[in-house]
């Protein structure tokens, strides 16, 4: 009798102390994850630090670790994580977005040599750096599952993402307001990391690079600046961790200044401070406040 008190009282303050162990693969989603699961005991963990490359990323012995004992894992999908295979609990954020929705991942100068494209898959993966597409489908999706995992932490959850989603539809009309007068611009990046911010108001992304540390042809170069000229140029975007060398003549020849963005959010501490980043960026191109 004792013995099955000690044991329920064991089960009893382990499931009260230990709450979910979470992890997401990239930055995006460990801030939102974070704010969702604020005031519960769930923990989550960060994959893949600020500074690393998500696409050429492969797991520590520690992080297997962390992948193997996780209740949940929250990935990108759509081939970020190929070492994600045959882990359980792996949910796929981008397979909850309409296919529709999808952008294709190629790219002219590549339909040529697809054998080298390894590091893309189909489409593009960058889904995240759209406050849209994170507040319409990523979000609703990772509180549907954590409300699955836990219940009693409902009122949470709930709380945590209608904040959430406040804090985003403000930012979604700041970028409405700022990129729907740019209809048919072009823009110039290092690499296509922010389409999915981009193509639902028109603008065309004109990038160096379509996977990464793949250098682009003197005449892809020159293409690029021919187009840049001849429409109307929204702006000249460097990304954080990726070599910005190849933009400097670029930038000069077009007269436009070299804005840096950062689509990973490794220099910021929240998930909608992650969207105002993004913002300032694309304000300081434009000049528009
Ligand atoms: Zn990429």
């Amino acid at each position: 009798m004792k013995r099955t008190l000690v044991l329920l009282l064991t089960v009893f303050v382990l499931t009260v102390s230990f709450g979910l162990s979470i992890v997401a693969t990239i930055n995006p989603y460990y801030l939102i994850l974070k704010e969702l699961v604020a005031g519960t005991n769930n923990e989550v963990f960060l994959l893949i630090k600020p500074g690393i490359n998500p696409h050429t990323f492969s797991p520590t012995i520690s992080d297997v670790k962390r992948l193997t004992t996780a209740d949940i894992v929250f990935a990108n999908g759509l081939e970020l994580e190929p070492y994600l295979e045959g882990y359980r609990e792996v949910i796929f954020l981008s397979d909850f977005l309409p296919k529709e929705i999808l952008l294709k991942d190629t790219h002219e100068s590549h339909e040529k040599d697809e054998e080298n494209d390894k590091e893309h898959g189909e489409f593009n993966p960058h889904i995240w750096v759209s406050p849209k597409l994170v507040r319409d489908y990523v979000i609703p999706q990772i509180v549907k599952v954590l409300l699955e995992k836990d219940p009693k932490n409902r009122e949470n959850f709930e709380k945590n993402a209608e904040r959430l989603i406040n804090s985003l539809n403000d930012v979604v009309n700041r970028f409405d307001q700022l990129l729907s007068s740019y209809k048919d611009a072009v823009l110039v990046i290092t690499h296509p990391s922010i389409v999915y911010l981009t193509v639902p108001y028109g603008i065309e992304t004109l990038a160096l690079e379509e996977g990464h540390g793949k250098e682009p042809s003197a005449k892809m170069l020159r293409e690029i600046i021919e187009r840049a000229k001849s429409e109307k140029l929204l702006g000249v975007f460097a990304e954080v961790q990726f070599n910005e060398k190849l933009l400097i003549p670029i930038a000069k020849e077009l007269k436009k200044e070299i804005v840096v963005l950062d689509p990973l959010g490794v220099n910021v501490k929240n998930a909608v401070d992650y969207y105002k980043n993004l913002l300032e960026a694309f304000q300081r191109a434009t000049g528009v406040k």
